[in-house]
């Protein structure tokens, strides 16, 4: 019989923990089928990182493009907390910038194509000009580099939904799942990056990790993977 594994602190654990916050999940998300957090295999409860962490991580190293990286320049945006310290062990020139502006602007200091992985997840839904924030994250992917953006999103909308106003907060943890939300993405997403001037999709759970069971290894298979890049298609299983 398996247990429960982490990826983040490396070891088995009794059973994942729910999300102490699940009872406020706004009901329009429900009712949009938005994908997201597991909110019933969502804590470890050695480490307290969160199923979002935990899947991200077997995507990035499942794989391969972590090998393929080795020595490179790496940005995390917004970097999850528990993510960057599994990440920072990694032989990566790491940068780990906060987001709390426009990502063009946190880029500005950046030359044009340095980063050969840039990881921007959680972060898409929260920026003023959405738009802007992907050409300024395509600027710096080097041509044979990788982009990966990790978002909750919904499926069933064929475009990002946005007000023509900043929404208010109770607007915004209605319609988009937090205060600071500015939209929620659609199934539009990889056309909004590759208006930016990179190519990709919403790769499934199944292409990307055949044979990673859901449970045990606490994440949702429901939620895909985002990767994107200046010239190259990623092959899976690596
Ligand atoms: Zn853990």
């Amino acid at each position: 019989m398996w247990m429960p594994n982490c990826v983040i602190c490396k070891q088995a654990v009794e059973r994942w923990l729910p999300d102490p916050g699940r009872e406020a999940y706004s009901p329009v998300l429900r009712v949009l089928d938005v994908v997201g957090a597991d909110a019933d295999r969502h804590l470890c409860p050695a480490c307290g990182c969160d199923d979002r962490e935990r899947h991200a991580w077997l995507y990035l190293s499942r794989s391969g493009l972590l090998e393929q990286a080795t020595g490179a320049a790496a940005l995390h945006l917004g970097p999850e907390p528990h993510l960057r310290r599994r990440l920072a062990e990694l032989p990566f020139q790491w940068t780990f910038p906060s987001v709390d502006a426009e990502v063009d602007d946190v880029l500005e200091g950046f030359e044009d194509g340095c980063f050969h992985l840039i990881l921007c997840d959680r972060v898409l839904a929260t920026v003023p000009d959405l738009r802007a924030s992907v050409r300024a994250l395509v600027r710096c992917l080097g041509d044979d580099g990788w982009l990966v953006t990790q978002t909750e999103y919904s499926p069933m909308l064929k475009h990002t939904l946005e007000f023509n106003v900043t929404p208010t907060e109770k607007a915004a943890r209605l319609f988009f799942g937090g205060e600071r939300c500015r939209r929620l993405l659609g199934s539009d997403l990889p056309a909004v990056v590759a208006g930016g001037g990179a190519t990709g999709l919403a790769y499934a759970h199944e292409r990307v990790l055949p044979g990673i069971d859901a449970a045990q290894w606490g994440c949702n298979p429901r939620e895909p993977f985002f990767l994107f890049s200046r010239s190259r298609c990623p092959t899976f299983p690596s």
